[in-house]
């Protein structure tokens, strides 16, 4: 791991910053570009990754660069030697896609597209995409595996991230030395332990986490659930939420994976095949278990030597995981359980259900936890408490911070500063639909 290098899009937003984190930790050197469409800067400087490098005690090389930018992309690239590439610039915004479809195809897609092209140019053929559970559309089946149909989608941003994951099969498919793995997040919320970085986006808040907590900031009147006569214990809509830091350790773990399967692809294309011995050693490296043998006669008929065509087999296997913690927690619960974390009240109010609302979506989590060795960890209460804890050490966000962290970094604006801010504007009568994840 030490010395390799990772080039992370997206890095100042929010699930990006706290992978940052997760893959300095694992000894990954980090250059991330980000546009700020959706994340805080401060002249240039993104701050989420500022507090990283005080989190980690390590550098990030950081470029604020579109992906849009070919030329700037591909000279990034020149730049460095990156290893492996993880992908979460996109725009993500459901209700926004839906009345800027050209807006979001151009970013997502074509951002993309720039970026393989990029990482063609330069000989780089890793690559974690961030897609999302939404490419499963209304499930068929719950809890859903990564084997559940695609495509169903019903907006345009789950549309970009079907269509890229269609891409990268495609792309695949035509070269083997593509080495890519997809990971269809379910609901990520929560903030790193420290309450140093946390989700503060630039666009108006979507996300059902900081709409409770700035409701219960009283920055927001309520929140407004829509729908709860569903056929759930409750009433109300059912989502898969996990911790951010459990998505970010589940991104080093595909690292990790990618990084076995090359070596395994690297041995067989040089046409020189690969024992059962080094296999089980392979296998014992990437599990970190131990594979016990005994040797036994040759058997009559057995083969000694055996390459297959696994050239083909390899470039059409495409990896695609759920990362999810395979549990269903209702909106209701989340509420109740941020209420009991904050010592807040959070007014909400209940509406009809809208058409197209999906009712419950949670994860099959198997194939992550038998293929990349990866389990989510932390429960419900964990994630309020976490992010509860940035939501209070930073009650505007970044923002608030810029000029306000003390020599260790820890902003002087604690959890007080949230309550004593009697400011309970009405920022806007708006609720959150408030069982949607994307
Ligand atoms: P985010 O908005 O906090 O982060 C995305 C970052 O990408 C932002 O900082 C934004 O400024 C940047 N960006 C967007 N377009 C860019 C471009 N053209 N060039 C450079 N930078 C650009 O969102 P997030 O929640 O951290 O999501 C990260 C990824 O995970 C996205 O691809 C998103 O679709 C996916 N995802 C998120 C969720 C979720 O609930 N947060 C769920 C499923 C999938």
């Amino acid at each position: 791991m030490a010395g390799k290098t990772v080039f992370v899009t997206g890095g100042a937003g929010y699930i990006g910053s706290h992978c940052c984190v997760e893959l300095l930790e694992a000894g990954y050197n980090v250059v991330a570009v980000d546009n700020f469409a959706n994340s805080v800067q401060d002249d240039g400087v993104a701050t989420a990754l500022k507090r990283v490098e005080k989190i980690t005690g390590k550098p990030v090389t950081f470029y604020k660069c579109d992906l849009l930018d070919r030329e700037r992309v591909m000279k990034i690239f020149d730049q460095h030697k990156i290893d492996c590439v993880i992908h979460f610039a996109a725009l993500k915004a459901v209700g926004e896609s839906m009345q800027l479809p050209l807006q979001y195809y151009k970013n997502n897609l074509i951002g993309t597209i720039n970026l393989l092209e990029a990482m063609k140019s330069t000989n780089c053929f890793d690559l974690v995409f961030s897609s999302s559970c939404c490419v499963y559309g209304d499930p068929e089946f719950l809890p859903i595996t990564e084997e559940h149909p695609t495509g169903n989608v019903t907006n345009v941003y789950g549309r970009t991230k079907y269509f890229i994951e269609e891409m990268l099969k495609d792309l695949s498919k035509s070269d083997p030395k593509w080495n890519i793995i997809s990971l269809r997040y379910f609901n990520p919320v929560g903030a790193h332990p420290s309450g140093l970085i946390g989700e503060d986006p630039t666009k108006e808040v979507q996300n059902v986490m900081p709409f409770i907590a700035s409701v219960a900031l009283g920055k927001k009147p309520h929140v407004t659930i829509f729908g709860n006569d569903y056929n759930t214990p409750d009433g109300t809509g059912v989502r898969d939420y996990i911790h951010i830091m459990d998505l970010a350790s589940g991104h080093v773990a595909a690292l990790k994976k990618l990084q076995t399967t090359k070596d395994l692809q690297y041995k067989v294309c040089l046409g020189r095949g690969i024992s059962v011995l080094e296999l089980i050693r392979e296998f014992e490296k990437a599990t970190g278990t131990h594979v016990p043998t005994v040797q036994g006669e040759r058997r009559y008929g057995d083969v000694g030597t055996l390459i297959c065509a696994s050239k083909k087999a390899l470039s059409e296997l495409d990896w695609v995981y759920n990362l999810g913690t395979g549990r269903a927690s209702s909106v209701l619960d989340l509420i109740r359980t941020f209420e009991l974390v904050s010592q807040m009240k959070v007014p909400f109010v209940m509406k009809e259900r809208r058409h197209g609302d999906i009712v419950s979506m949670y994860a099959d989590t198997t194939l992550a936890s038998e293929e990349l060795g990866w389990q989510a960890r932390h429960d419900v209460l964990r994630m309020c408490e976490d992010f509860w804890r940035w939501q209070t050490m930073n009650p505007n966000g970044y923002k608030s911070e810029t000029a306000a962290t003390n020599g260790n970094g820890i902003p002087e604006k604690t959890a007080k500063s949230a309550f004593t801010n009697g400011n309970h504007v009405n920022a806007n009568g708006d609720g959150v639909k408030a069982s949607n994840g994307h």
